[in-house]
């Protein structure tokens, strides 16, 4: 039954039907970016033939739709994970922008020399280098929660972690290479006792599992469109209202001002302070109508989806002379990303060896050398599900796998 409902799914994605038979591409590189349903491509196309026109800016009819459409987006987005109010999301270029707005604009405003930001050693160079600047440039020091044998947070020994010195949390939902989902209510339950902020890259969470701000208590979240569907070159950032109200932007020009002097201004309200220049309409537009097609497949079918093929993937893959399969092998705590190695087997020689079978995985430090560092290696290779992969593509995955041993391990 599952495997029918991802066949149907997998209709929906054109990319994926430009390929057939001997050609049939296996895409397996979700994690990086996800393909695009007819119905995202639609959208987008259709606010070029239909709704274009500049938005927070015009008096006329067209421009007063093109307003409301975008406006309508970010209440679609913003619901989707739970805000309160639409004004707590502002679009962005990307789940990096979002990330690096809170640094500059708000947590440098807010860290003094010998104060303690708080990451993860699994965390994307996203959610890592932007910490270390404004870490370097405060004096204040950044810290690690290190990671168990099985690719855990070892929550248990960050001792300090919610210290008076604490000023900032800033951790991963779901990790891009381990697949592992951290235990981020738990953080934030006990920040929030501490008067701790925490951010959460949700990058690879949300439009996979339920995300829900509310719930989760975060003070931040960052994600972008194009994994969970939707166009690339637009991301959001959730914020709580009071931090958001207190932060710095980062872009300065048109539509984020209220009043301009020739020596001063004054900024807008919200959103509006947090969006410098012409917004992306046709991205905003793709963003909501991938939460439109994530909700008419429903997101618990889609988990269970991903979770099957990733339950099927472990069970193969771990059977495998000479594999190492790096994060937690429960499939409970993980999301459909995959990494492992082989012995003797350089990874790109792997990903190499997929893509002339058209199995597009990764092979790669990931943007997480801190995490290679850790876990002893350069690289990992990585292969990633969404709702459009089958069964079969697990198999193609196994074939490359019994491939490159025969070439570069001949028993
Ligand atoms: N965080 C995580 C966990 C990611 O996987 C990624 C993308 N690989 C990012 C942040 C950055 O996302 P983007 O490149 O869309 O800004």
């Amino acid at each position: 039954n599952i495997q029918k409902q991802s066949q149907l799914i997998r209709k929906d994605f054109p990319l994926l039907n430009l390929y057939s038979g001997d050609n049939q591409l296996h895409y397996l590189d979700n994690a990086a970016t996800s393909q695009k349903p007819q119905q995202v491509i639609d959208a987008i196309s259709d606010c070029y033939q239909r709704v274009n026109a500049p938005v927070h800016r015009g008096l006329y009819a067209l421009a007063d739709e093109s307003t409301t459409t975008y406006e309508k987006s970010r209440k679609k987005v913003a619901q989707f994970i739970g805000a309160p109010q639409s004004e707590q999301l502002i679009f962005t270029l990307s789940a990096t922008e979002s990330i690096n707005m809170v640094a500059q604009g708000w947590l440098k405003h807010h860290l003094n020399a010998g104060d303690k930001v708080w990451v993860t050693g699994m965390e994307h160079h996203a959610n890592l280098v932007p910490w270390q600047r404004v870490c370097k440039e405060t004096g204040a020091e950044l810290c690690f929660i290190e990671l168990t044998e099985d690719g855990s947070l070892d929550l248990d020994n960050a001792t300090e972690l919610y210290s008076e010195k604490t000023r900032f949390i800033a951790m991963s939902h779901v990790s891009n290479v381990l697949g592992v989902i951290n235990p981020v209510k738990e953080v934030t339950q006990r920040a929030a006792q501490a008067g701790i902020p925490v951010l959460i890259d949700a990058t690879q969470s949300v439009g996979h599992i339920p995300v829900d701000v509310v719930e989760l208590d975060c003070d931040f979240l960052a994600f972008s469109a194009h994994k969970m569907y939707g166009p690339t070159g637009i991301g959001a950032l959730y914020g709580k209202a009071d931090k958001l109200a207190t932060m710095e932007p980062m872009l300065l020009g048109g539509g984020m001002v209220d009043e301009v002097g020739d020596y001063e201004s004054s900024w807008a309200s919200l959103p509006s302070k947090l969006e410098a220049g012409s917004p992306n309409l046709a991205g905003a537009i793709g963003f909501a109508s991938a939460v439109d097609y994530i909700e008419s497949i429903g997101l618990q079918t889609i988990e269970s989806i991903v979770s099957e093929l990733t339950e099927k993937a472990l069970f193969a893959l771990s059977n495998i002379n000479g594999i190492k399969i790096y994060g937690p092998l429960d499939s409970e705590r993980r999301e459909g990303i995959i990494s492992f190695n082989l012995d003797g087997i350089h990874p790109h020689d792997i990903a190499q060896i997929a893509g002339e079978s058209n199995v597009a995985i990764r092979s790669g430090h990931h943007c997480c050398q801190p995490l290679m560092r850790r876990l002893g290696e350069v690289a990992t290779v990585r292969a990633s599900f969404a709702p459009y992969n089958i069964e079969e593509e697990i198999n193609a995955l196994l074939e490359v796998i019994e491939t490159a041993q025969s070439i570069f391990m001949p028993r």
